[in-house]
């Protein structure tokens, strides 16, 4: 199906077809009809469906063919509003705009947190059609009189769950006490939970389902591993497994933020590339951070939950949970890093005893046990393998065996199929440096959220 068959305007299409995207994928061929007919939308999709492609051509669109006579003399009142979560997923979603948008004549800008207010106030006051904000910095400029909302024609609450999760739904909903009760509202969410229902249930007007990744199903081209192994021993599998793998760009997720600045610099110090994205870091290195990633001088990216979520980083060959997540649902999003847009991925746990709970929570949400392998050499001491859930034809897989190095390829293979066992790597100094960081760069919102130190 081409995209101009979805009702999209020329200049769209000829933006799209730019971007080298022959066919609308599923969330884009369900939602861009309906945002046309001005329909309110109840989208459950993560991130990697193409679902800011599903909102923002839609938006333009309808944004482009109903521009208003403009008075330069005064605070011109925004037209479409994109609330995300976190401050790289609203520069994503700015890149978007601006790319799609690049034969329209919408005016787009990102107002986000950790940057000075000058500039977004001076792009304000020029006027914007689109803004695309995290609530915090938003609401700065609502009590600072420099933007008028009192017109949005479109709302979209992009990673609504997110935001649930971030404690934003209080900035939300004084933010839609200044928008007018006349508007389309757009919802999008990787999960539904009851508040996120809640919400839609406030906000939406006959909205349409439209629901294309299952709830809490992980990617199908995404292969799932576990190694079981000793706590005190990750940071050494892990430098063994990028060293021996040929996996390349990885994502490592750690729960806390220390834990990544530590993780990084371990990392850097047995000669892989390595940085560390959370939200204790100014915005400028978490930017630095990400460009650094995405133009692959950096080989490792070590990232807490919050900091990642959202991240369109194409082509990510691994995601490893250096530490599995408290909330079950966070695997999800974490393995949803890898294996996008129809291109393979492994996702990796190494797991230690004490992690054996966290798994079997896992488990029970994704409803299958996930296969485990202990590599070579570093067979924990004590046990941390994942218990299989119910029935005996499981428990093949969750049989922990041998393995040999990284290698997308072959990291999902029932344990039966290896054919290596590999020595066991040399020592790295990794594990003996254990000092902690100290921090001190200024606290984000997304600190004060609640992210793990
Ligand atoms: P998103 O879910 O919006 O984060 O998008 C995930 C990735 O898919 C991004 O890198 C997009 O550029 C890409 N993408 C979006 N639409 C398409 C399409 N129709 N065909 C191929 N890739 C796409």
């Amino acid at each position: 199906m081409p995209f101009s068959s979805l009702g999209l305007a020329d200049h769209l299409a000829r933006a799209v077809a730019a971007q080298g995207y022959t066919a609308p994928t599923p969330i884009q061929a369900k939602t861009i009809p309906l945002v046309l007919a001005g329909r309110d939308l109840l989208a459950s999709a993560q991130t990697g469906t193409g679902k800011t492609a599903a909102f923002i051509l839609p938006l333009l669109q309808r944004l482009q063919d109903s521009i208003p006579e403009r008075s330069p003399s005064r605070l011109q009142p925004v037209r479409a509003l994109v609330l995300t979560p976190t401050r790289e997923l609203a520069a994503q979603v700015g890149d978007s705009a601006r790319r799609y948008g690049r034969h329209a004549s919408i005016r787009s800008t990102v107002i986000v947190g950790g940057v000075s207010l000058k500039p977004q106030c001076d792009a304000l006051r020029r006027g914007v059609d689109l803004l695309i904000a995290t609530p915090g910095r938003l609401l700065d400029h609502v009590s600072q009189r420099n933007v008028d909302l009192s017109r949005i024609e479109i709302l979209v609450l992009d990673e609504a769950d997110r935001m649930l999760d971030m404690g934003f739904i209080p900035a939300i909903r004084r933010i839609l006490t200044l928008l007018p009760r006349q508007r389309q509202n757009l919802l999008f969410s990787a999960t539904l939970p009851e508040t996120i229902r809640h919400l839609a249930a406030e906000l939406l007007r006959d909205p349409v389902t439209v629901d294309v990744a299952p709830r809490n199903a992980t990617a199908d081209l995404v292969r799932q591993q576990v190694h079981p192994v000793d706590h005190a021993r990750k940071s050494e599998l892990l430098a063994h497994l990028l060293h021996t793998g040929d996996a390349g760009q990885t994502l490592v997720f750690t729960r806390t933020k220390h834990g990544a600045d530590r993780l990084a610099r371990q990392l850097d110090r047995v000669g892989l590339r390595a940085a560390a994205l959370h939200g204790n870091k100014s915005q400028s290195a978490r930017t630095r951070a990400l460009d650094d990633f995405k133009q692959g001088h950096v080989r490792v990216l070590v990232a807490t939950d919050i900091a990642a979520r959202g991240l369109d980083i194409a082509q990510l060959p691994l995601v490893v949970n250096y530490e599995l997540p408290h909330v079950p649902e966070d695997y999800v999003h974490r393995i949803g890093r890898t294996g996008r847009a129809g291109r393979d991925g492994v996702a990796l746990s190494l797991v230690c005893e004490d992690e054996a709970p966290r798994l079997q929570t896992i488990q029970r949400l994704l409803g299958r046990t996930l296969p485990s392998a202990v590599v070579d050499g570093f067979a924990p001491a004590r046990s941390a393998r994942p218990k299989p859930l119910a029935s005996p034809a499981q428990t093949r897989a969750g049989r922990p065996a041998a393995t040999g190095p990284l290698n997308p390829a072959r990291a999902a293979r029932p344990p039966g199929d290896r054919p290596n066992r590999t020595p066991r790597p040399p020592a790295t100094p990794t594990q003996r440096d254990a000092h902690r960081s100290r921090d001190r760069q200024p606290t984000s919102s997304l600190a004060k959220s609640g992210e793990p130190r």
